[in-house]
């Protein structure tokens, strides 16, 4: 079954393309990689297959229908840096909002809402700090957070932009045993990356971005040292890095 079909996406700012004619078909249960060195477009693409920016062409397909119609089936983990971290808000009132797609308009939180809260935070480990201002928190517990609520919104489809980004090694390690859990319940996982040492181990699929679509397949095939240079436009560390790589 195709859970993402995007359709020759293009997505401009200011008229200036950030992606271009982009097409994938992405299935279910499997973990995927989107990678790309920086202002290559991985977020606008993310944002473009959730529907939060105006495509100037093409058409996205989740579940064979409008996205419109299916965000309750999609989580999404921002950037760190685009959630403002200052807002006066509690530790489970920010995992809850994971549940208000589930909340009517004029609604409160039931029962069972409260109780799925619960039960996240102490997935990632963070029941202790229910009540804690979300200033107060250290990036891996940040970034546990943003799991939680993904999780507690019970959806199908998971797009996580920079999961591990000011994460410390042991809550990466968590994370993503947590992701491979959804992946063994058949969801779908979309991981925007920059660590290409983790690669291999990390994704079934990489999508290889710059701008237009590089490579996009199983990592085996599509995560090669010349695929990797091409997206990486011959940067001279990141191709280093990449024959490193291949080393082995
Ligand atoms: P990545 O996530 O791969 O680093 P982005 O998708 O954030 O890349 O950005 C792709 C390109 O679009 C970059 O050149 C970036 O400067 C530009 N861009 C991103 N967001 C905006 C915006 N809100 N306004 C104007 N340009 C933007
Ligand atoms: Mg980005």
């Amino acid at each position: 079954m195709t859970v993402i079909s995007v359709k020759n996406l293009t997505i401009s700012y200011n008229k200036k393309p950030a992606i271009k004619g982009i097409n994938l078909e992405v299935g279910e249960g499997s973990i995927i990689g989107i990678l790309g060195p920086n202002g290559a477009g991985k977020s606008t693409l993310i944002k473009g297959i959730l529907g939060l920016l105006p495509s100037e062409t093409g058409e996205i397909r989740i579940f064979e229908k409008p996205v419109k119609e299916v965000l309750k089936r999609i989580a999404y983990i921002p950037q760190k840096e685009q959630f403002d971290w200052d807002f006066p808000i509690n530790v489970s009132e920010v995992v809850m909002m994971g549940r208000y797609p589930y909340i009517s308009l004029f609604g409160r939180p039931d029962e069972n809402d409260h109780l799925i809260v619960k039960e996240v935070l102490e997935k990632v480990e963070m029941a202790d700090n229910q009540f804690t201002q979300i200033r107060n928190l250290s990036g891996g517990q940040q970034q546990r957070i943003f799991l939680a609520r993904a999780l507690a919104q019970e959806s199908d489809i998971y797009l996580l932009d920079e999961p591990f980004v000011g994460v410390d090694a042991k809550t990466e390690k968590a994370i993503f045993e947590l992701i491979k859990e959804l992946k063994e319940k058949n969801k779908t996982i979309l991981i925007v990356h920059h660590d290409l040492s983790k690669v291999k181990e990390y994704f079934d699929k990489v999508i290889l971005i710059n701008q237009t679509l590089v490579a996009f397949g199983d990592t085996d095939i599509a995560f090669t040292s010349e695929l990797i240079n091409k997206a990486y436009g011959g940067r001279l560390t990141i191709l280093q890095k990449a024959e490193q790589l291949f080393k082995n």
